[in-house]
């Protein structure tokens, strides 16, 4: 079951074992060596040795100025609102075709997403439509990199310069994906990485705040700490340490960052795989697009992504419900998302109704992602494209979108 009960797969051929899930987490290397070493260093709560080296591979390898390690995505977007100082009547521009993390973290704020339709090639924020958003109320915009792909970060940094807008990527899904050879995460003031178990690299829940505005970096080591002026003390720039501002307890265990770190130690080999898998799905899937049956997603030239999912657009809903139910009766796991945040009841709440974003919405009907895992074994995915050709084989009769 995916989160939010977004697959209908699973209302018919329950009892039909599945042969491919749709993700299945995996150990890369080191991680239970690494956590025994933090148990026996006897080091398990945060910011010990392992939260660090996390942190500056991340620093490293993505030039990022300040990486600070969280327990989710969602913890680091709610930092990054934070920062931003949003607040009741603020308004924040953002994409409908997200995870509900993106528009909770400013809502819960009192702010009000203001939701923008996305682009019909990579389903990402289209950015010619940012500028007609902006009021005089809007205080950030906060693309996210869906799949991977980057987002036109260019005309949207130079939008929000023009309009004196903070942009915090979600970067939930762009770990080690790059826009113009630099990497996703690095361009926005902020930016948050997720590490769930459904991600690239995992660790069960975990994130990251990334912060390459450095004025940002002491209140975003407060917030983190409970408001607390905690890590100065620790480096000796004050001798007590006490409550300054508001904050939370958003520090993970050095067990959650023993078992990630050896993830991105790998950073490479496990991207390299899913490249390859992603590939091959291309490779095999691209008669079906010139046959008219399906849409293959598309990654620009200048982007260079993650593989962090695949899917493909089938021409409408039924066709797609179909695909899925013929899929899972075959013990093969596919499922959709999202459901427009700008058309749920809390998305009603802000004023929207359906009809409002209709490439989001149509997108969402037409959806469907194919399992993809660092794991998933040659003979799964023949089986996978085998199963999909047989689909189309079957309903070979009926015209072509
Ligand atoms: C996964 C995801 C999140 C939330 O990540 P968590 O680590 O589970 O909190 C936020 N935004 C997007 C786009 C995601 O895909």
């Amino acid at each position: 079951m995916t989160r939010m009960g977004q697959d209908a797969s699973r209302t018919s051929h329950a009892d039909v074992p599945i042969t491919v899930p749709f993700n299945r987490p995996f150990i890369a290397g080191k991680e239970l060596f690494y956590i025994a070493r933090a148990v026996t260093q006897g080091n398990i709560a945060g910011d010990g040795e392992f939260t660090r080296l996390c942190s500056r591979l991340m620093e490293d390898r993505f030039a990022i100025p300040h990486v600070l390690m969280t327990p989710s995505c969602t913890a680091a977007l709610e930092m990054a609102a934070m920062l931003c100082d949003l607040g009741p009547g603020d308004e924040v521009i953002m994409p409908s075709f997200t995870f509900v993390s993106t528009a909770n973290a400013v809502a819960r704020l009192g702010a009000k997403p203001v939701f923008v339709d996305v682009r019909e090639d990579t389903l990402n924020l289209d950015e010619t439509r940012i500028e007609d958003a902006v009021t005089d109320r809007t205080r950030a915009v906060f693309p996210v990199h869906y799949a991977g792909v980057g987002c036109e970060m260019d005309v949207i940094l130079d939008v929000a310069r023009r309009r004196g807008l903070r942009v915090v990527e979600d970067a939930a899904q762009g770990v080690d994906a790059y826009y113009k050879g630099r990497a996703l995460g690095s361009l926005g003031d902020l930016s948050a990485f997720s590490f769930h178990e459904t991600k690239n690299f995992i660790c069960g829940e975990g994130g990251a705040l990334g912060i390459n505005d450095p004025e940002l970096l002491e209140r975003a080591e407060i917030i983190r700490d409970k408001g607390t002026n905690r890590r100065q003390f620790f480096r000796g720039q004050v001798d007590k340490y006490t409550w300054v501002d508001v904050g939370s307890s958003y520090v993970p265990s050095e067990i959650c960052s023993a078992f990630l770190y050896a993830q991105l130690e790998l950073t490479e080999t496990i991207n390299a795989s899913r490249r390859a898998k992603y590939d091959a799905y291309l490779r095999r899937l691209e008669p079906l697009e010139r046959e008219g049956r399906l849409r293959l997603p598309r990654t620009p030239e200048h982007c260079r992504s993650n593989a962090h999912l695949f899917y493909v657009l089938l021409p409408d809903e039924a066709t797609r419900d179909e695909l899925a139910a013929h899929l899972r009766s075959r013990g093969v796991l596919a499922v959709f998302h999202y459901v427009p945040l700008h058309a749920s009841p809390m998305g009603r709440k802000f004023g929207y109704r359906e009809g409002d974003l209709p490439l989001t919405e149509d997108a969402s009907r037409r959806l469907l992602r194919l399992p993809l895992f660092h794991e998933m074994t040659a003979d799964e995915q023949d089986f996978v494209v085998d199963q999909i050709e047989g689909y189309f084989l079957r309903c070979k009769r009926r015209p072509a979108a």
